[in-house]
């Protein structure tokens, strides 16, 4: 009974075409139908793993292009923000210039302040334009030179704005309003005058009007004196800064009070005819560093 037993560990596969051709039949052991399936399960396995290896490489692949076009973008942003800070810095330079101020190259070299230049930044930013890869020293470095623009920039506009600040109150104190509307009656310089004791030297500027006319600051400033003053009369003196003094003689009536702030254009006081004067004028003088000058040198015409 042994070829029944052995019968009994094989499978027959039978294949019949609907033709009716003739008919396939194999008888497969046991055994080798395992093998066949095991290597049939193991065949799509690896198929499945090197499709599934294929597959991520393109990915890995799409991204990595992905990656390399973000780079070279980052790149040429990079050094467009370098050429923005450099225009920055030669408008900078020009607007000095023409302010006359120190640049800031001047004061560097002033003060022999170290560190990376200018050219240095231009360098770096020339190579990195041709390139679409960049190395994390030359990152480093390129953000290292924008900081240090941007750092610059704040510094230069701070010495601007004080610039500015400063010449703004220069021009401000600046006595180059008219003080009081009318005719000038007498010029500074030598002169007779009306009182014929001798030729003397007028310090100021005779304005002449009716009396009560409005005596206006002829710039910003601080009231240094408001009272009698021998021949000046009801004067007022005003100090404007930067070396400026005005004064304001004969008046009829001061309305401002020592110590007290005054703006250009503000009224000061009334005109009249007080101490030594003759008719309605008020006498107006300029101060340089106590010196009188010529008020129409400054006046505006
Ligand atoms: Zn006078």
């Amino acid at each position: 009974m042994a070829p029944a037993k052995e019968k009994k560990n094989y499978v027959t596969l039978m294949m019949i075409p609907h033709n009716a051709g003739k008919t396939f039949c194999a008888q497969l052991s046991l055994p080798l139908l395992v093998i066949i399936g095991v290597l049939w399960l193991v065949t799509i396995g690896i198929s499945s793993f090197i499709l599934t290896q294929r597959v991520n490489y393109e990915t890995v692949k799409r991204a990595n292009i992905q990656l390399t076009e973000k780079n070279a973008y980052f790149i040429q942003e990079l050094a467009k923000s370098h050429e923005a800070f450099q225009r920055v810095a030669k408008i900078e330079e020009e607007l000095q210039a023409m302010l006359k101020m120190k640049t800031r190259k001047a004061l560097l070299e002033y003060t022999g302040e170290g560190g990376p230049t200018m050219a240095d930044q231009v360098q770096l930013m020339q190579t990195l334009k041709n390139r679409s890869a960049i190395t994390e020293n030359e990152f480093d470095q390129s953000l290292g030179y924008l900081r240090k623009s941007a750092t610059e920039n704040v510094d230069t506009y701070n010495e601007l704005k004080k610039y500015v600040a400063t010449q703004r109150s220069l021009l401000a104190s600046r006595p180059t309003s008219w003080p009081v509307r009318g005719w000038i009656t007498s010029r500074f310089g030598m002169r007779q005058p009306p009182f014929w004791d001798g030729l003397t030297f007028h310090q100021g500027l005779d304005i002449a009007n009716e009396e009560g006319s409005s005596v206006k600051a002829p710039a910003d400033g601080i009231v240094i004196y408001s009272g009698w003053q021998g021949s000046y009369g009801k004067l007022i003196v005003i100090d404007h800064g930067y070396g400026y003094s005005t004064r304001y003689g004969h008046l009829q009536r001061s309305l401002v009070n020592i110590g007290q702030r005054v703006k250009r254009g503000q009224v000061i006081a009334f005109l009249g005819t007080t101490g030594r004067s003759t008719a309605p004028h008020m006498h107006f003088e300029i101060r340089n560093h106590g010196v009188p000058v010529d008020p129409l040198k400054y006046l505006k015409q």
